[in-house]
């Protein structure tokens, strides 16, 4: 698949609108701790200040559902890439209201505009045209570099592509290569192939993981998304993190491996806790022996081994959400073991998602990886042979 490539355009000192993916994750005292989000728009936002453009960035950063939230704002990101750039960012107040238009209007070539949380519009997880049609109003060119937003069709991600030609939009550097990688990846994965997934919720990776089974030969799973099946099982999980409504499909992702051979597993003992915090008491139970009203926080030790045992002979490695509640050091050692394991394996490694990369980059392990994905969702989604509807207007169409 080739992309419309961004050194095709010509940029030279004109306006140039870059969505970026800046949703980093930060700590309890907002600081950013893994800017590795940021730091892959660089070659990006390098090449068009190369190109004496000026320069509007845009991004979301979590979800403020169309309100204007403080602790939402980008000004961290701000004097992040003031720090990387070695340049003056100007912050506008807003995405579209009068600030952001008039700075966008005064933008001379050389500088940078980095406009508000684009999700302080409710528009934009809409694909509201007249967002879009917003948005695309203070630049010449469009450049899509967010890769880990680019399963949305969101108004800056979607929406915009439609109001600029060929000649006026292309795919970010970082784009290009996230797409390309992946590419190989589905083309041809060195097998057997396992996919670890973890994180909160199984109803964002639901589709995903149905959509996996076909191409990987194991699927281990971690994180709170386990109760769900473990629950589905029969087993009594507490008051472990569990969706209800999604036992059934729970139940119909595990007949689906057994009818295609996967091996499927399921964490087999776990860290157990009263509370959802690190001051909690904790002891280490079976996966069926959680007593009444705890939570299961992390894999255990015997899961850990399992674990391992089973990824010994992997060579393709997928790896998306932590195993546990690793931002709190009392349940982030499941995660970090599975980590150094991923990490010194001789498989092709591939890490997506912000909390994963987030947590590899945590015990810094970032390194060892083959691949790390600045998208979780987006690098799934790929993975399951879809076409990303922000990528898809930027496909080069054979003639
Ligand atoms: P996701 O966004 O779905 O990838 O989920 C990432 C989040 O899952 C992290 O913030 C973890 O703290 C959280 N998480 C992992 N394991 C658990 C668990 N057992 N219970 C509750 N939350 C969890």
């Amino acid at each position: 698949m080739e992309l419309l490539n961004i050194k095709n355009l010509g940029l030279f000192g004109k306006k140039v609108f870059i969505r970026c993916d800046f949703n980093v994750p930060m700590d309890e005292f907002g600081n950013i701790s893994d800017d590795r989000r940021i730091r892959s728009a660089l070659a990006t936002i390098n090449y068009c200040l190369d190109q004496n453009c000026a320069v509007i960035l845009a991004s979301h950063l979590g979800r403020p559902d169309g309100q204007v939230m403080a602790k939402y704002s980008l000004s961290p990101v701000a004097r992040r890439l003031n720090q990387l750039l070695k340049k003056e960012i100007i912050l506008a107040k807003d995405v579209i209201g009068d600030d952001a238009i008039a700075k966008a209007n005064a933008l001379k070539e050389n500088q940078v505009l980095l406009l508000e949380n684009l999700r302080y519009e409710a528009g934009e997880t809409k694909n509201d045209k007249e967002l879009s049609e917003k948005l695309a109003s203070m630049a010449d060119f469009y450049v899509n570099d967010a890769f880990g937003v680019s399963h949305r069709a969101h108004s800056s991600v979607e929406g915009m592509t439609h109001l600029f030609d060929n000649a006026h939009k292309a795919a970010g550097f970082l784009l290009q290569k996230e797409i390309q990688f992946f590419g190989k990846l589905i083309e041809k994965p060195v097998r057997p192939f396992a996919a670890i997934v973890g994180g909160s919720k199984v109803s964002g990776k639901l589709e995903a993981l149905v959509n996996l089974l076909p191409r990987v030969d194991k699927v281990l799973i971690g994180g709170g998304m386990a109760f769900t099946f473990l629950k589905q099982m029969g087993y009594d999980v507490g008051a472990s993190l569990v969706e209800d409504d999604l036992l059934e499909e729970a139940q119909h992702i595990m007949d689906q491996a057994k009818k295609l051979g996967v091996k499927f597993y399921l964490p087999v003992d776990v860290v157990a806790a009263e509370k959802f915090s690190e001051d909690s008491v904790s002891k280490l139970v079976s996966a069926q022996e959680i007593p009444h009203g705890w939570m299961g926080l992390d894999i255990g030790p015997a899961t850990v081994r399992l674990y391992r045992e089973v990824l010994g002979d992997v060579q393709t490695v997928l790896w998306n959400g932590p195993m546990g509640v690793y931002e709190m050091e009392k349940f982030a050692r499941g995660s970090n073991k599975i980590a150094h394991f991923v990490a010194d394996s001789y498989a092709t490694t591939v890490v997506g998602g912000g909390d994963t990369s987030d947590l590899v980059q945590r015990i810094g392990l970032d390194e060892e990886m083959t691949f790390i994905s600045t998208g979780g969702g987006a690098s799934l989604e790929l993975l399951e042979g879809k076409i990303l509807p922000g990528v898809l207007p930027l496909i080069v169409q054979e003639a």
